[in-house]
């Protein structure tokens, strides 16, 4: 017998990458995905989901993206997280729509990479800047239209800075209908800081707010103003208390060092002798009573 196999039977390499391309889309580069769509409220909310693509969570194994790839009812998965799900179930772990292999597209690098970077940075840069300047309407627009759906979210400053979020710069440049607003939000954090100098939504009120105290009254009644917060540090190792120490150059300097440290703030040489310190947080209102 004649054992010899023809070569033509043994499925080469190009064969192989063929078969899989078939069941799954191949790479589509993420900017010609974007570029592709609709203008639906739906279809607004996944560009933004997409340009903030690196910041975004797997909803199945809840860690950053690895390989993204979207389904055709546009949601994104780690490329290995949704196939494994798919051999259980022919259905989006989202929103259960029917879906299969061949639906889904893995996001690739953008094709036109500087293009899309601005995009990326247009929509929350102008949320970001829309809140520097304190523009209530607009910012309400961003959050009620579902254009902006992360509240948190760092976008660049008029000044190109990268990295703050809205309330940051509102609570900075003392807008305080917009950080009104944005305090209302359900998801609103206080404790995040930038990525440029580390200054979290305190640091910038202690640094330049200069007409009233209600803005840090509002920020330290937050509940997610915790003591950590009101001592953070910023990248040099300075607490919120040591901008209003060092740079605040208003007359409600005094004021703002008296009330941050009935909150229990300290400043950074203060933190580090390691002074142990046995605050209770003071009712805001009462404090301001006391002051007046
Ligand atoms: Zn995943
Ligand atoms: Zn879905």
């Amino acid at each position: 017998m004649n054992y010899r196999i023809n070569s033509s039977d043994i499925p080469n390499r190009e064969a192989r990458n063929s078969r899989y391309k078939r069941r799954c889309k191949s790479e589509i580069p993420i900017d010609e995905y974007v570029n592709s769509m609709g203008d639906s409220k739906y279809d607004a909310t996944v560009i933004e989901t997409l340009f903030n693509i690196k910041d975004t969570k797997c909803a199945i194994c809840l860690d950053v993206l690895n390989q993204p790839t979207i389904t055709s009812c546009k949601h994104i998965f780690c490329k290995e997280c949704i196939r494994q799900s798919l051999r259980h179930k022919n259905e989006c772990p989202c929103c259960r729509e029917a879906i299969t292999f061949e639906s889904l597209s893995l996001l690739g690098q953008p094709k036109n990479k500087k293009e899309f970077s601005v995009r990326q940075n247009a929509t929350t840069t102008s949320f970001v800047t829309a809140c520097e300047h304190g523009y209530l309407n607009e910012v309400k627009e961003y959050i009620e239209s579902g254009k902006v759906t992360d509240v948190n979210m760092k976008g660049s400053r008029s000044n190109g800075w990268e990295g703050y979020t809205g309330l940051m710069m509102a609570a900075r440049f003392e807008r305080l209908d917009v950080v009104k607003y944005l305090l209302s939000q359900t998801m609103i954090d206080v404790s995040i800081a930038d990525d440029t100098v580390g200054w979290n939504a305190l640091h910038c009120a202690c640094y330049n707010n200069k007409k009233s105290m209600e803005i840090l009254t509002l920020l330290l009644d937050h509940q997610t103003c915790t003591e950590k917060v009101i001592n953070a540090t910023d990248d040099v190792g300075r607490t919120p208390l040591d901008k209003a120490f060092y740079n605040n150059k208003s007359d409600l300097k005094s004021d703002i060092i008296k009330f941050m440290k009935a909150h229990g703030a300290l400043q950074r040489n203060e933190l580090e002798r390691g002074r142990t310190h046995h605050y209770h947080k003071t009712n805001t209102s009462r404090y301001i009573l006391q002051i007046i």
